[in-house]
């Protein structure tokens, strides 16, 4: 078995998002503070990782005023400093920052980012907007993978059109070496654009975060096919069970090679990791 990843873990206080969040994570787990607390510090997420059947994760950061919270640049960066197993992602919000461009090179060359996530429902933005161009042109130069979330997001405040994963249609086409994650498969609405633009587009990969894993087969029947553009995801801590998500995934009537791929080859392509 090769490397196992998860490209999509949220890390942060949890005191500093809305209390929405909170309320909504309580679906999943009875009570979210003590669970994130328990684990989140550096040497403890990483045992927890372990634990999971996890050999890397990469930990994003989240600047949502208006929607879910503020999860800092500097206290991922700070989080992940010394811990090999955490790959820092950080945040752009446009309407936070004048000079998009470099505030990214700064987080990148200075702050050790290796990748950067974009929240288009959750900041309003569409995600092949002008005002974003000179942001992908930088990813492209610094030769970062761009994370953008599509599709459904329950939190109070989030826009649904923002989410369509045909935005990235045109990012992809006028960066043909940018490497693009379509966040969430364009969970609910898009599953059908998500699957055709990675199967159109070299550049741009499918990631399955917050998707029930069993489901993934009735979602993409043809999933086998881009088997190359599939990436794990759990969206912890919001999807806590990364462990029992693996083995889900390890049991879908697909190839055992690929299931390598969804799981961690993939992503470790993408993110140089061997
Ligand atoms: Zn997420």
């Amino acid at each position: 078995m090769g490397l196992v990843i998860d490209f999509h873990i949220h890390i942060g206080l949890y005191h500093e998002l809305h209390p929405w969040v909170m309320e909504w994570m309580k679906n999943e787990i009875e009570d979210p503070e003590a669970f994130v607390n328990e684990v989140l510090t550096p040497e403890g997420f990483a045992h927890y990782l372990r634990e999971n059947g996890v050999d890397y994760g990469v930990a994003l950061a989240e600047l949502s005023p208006i929607t879910t919270g503020m999860l800092s640049n500097e206290a991922v960066a700070e989080f992940c400093q010394g811990v090999d197993c955490l790959i820092p992602f950080c945040c752009i919000n446009p309407y936070l920052v004048a000079d998009l461009p470099s505030e990214l090179e700064r987080y990148v060359t200075e702050m050790g980012f290796r990748g950067m996530k974009l929240y288009p429902t959750y900041h309003h933005f569409y995600a092949n907007s002008n005002r974003l161009y000179p942001l992908y042109a930088k990813a492209q130069e610094l030769g970062i993978p761009v994370m953008i979330h599509t599709g459904s997001s329950v939190f109070r405040g989030a826009r649904m059109k923002f989410g369509d994963p045909l935005y990235m249609d045109d990012v992809a086409v006028d960066f043909p070496d940018l490497t693009l994650l379509m966040v969430h498969s364009g969970r609910g609405f898009w599953y059908d654009r998500a699957y055709f633009l990675a199967k159109l587009h070299t550049n741009m990969y499918m990631e399955i975060a917050g998707l029930p894993p069993q489901k993934l087969l009735d979602y993409f029947p043809e999933i086998e096919k881009i088997a190359d553009k599939v990436i794990f995801g759990s969206d912890w801590p919001g999807m806590p069970h990364i462990g029992r998500n693996i083995e889900i995934v390890r049991e879908l009537p697909l190839s055992d090679e690929t299931k390598d791929k969804i799981l961690g080859g993939n992503a470790a392509r993408i993110l140089g990791l061997h």
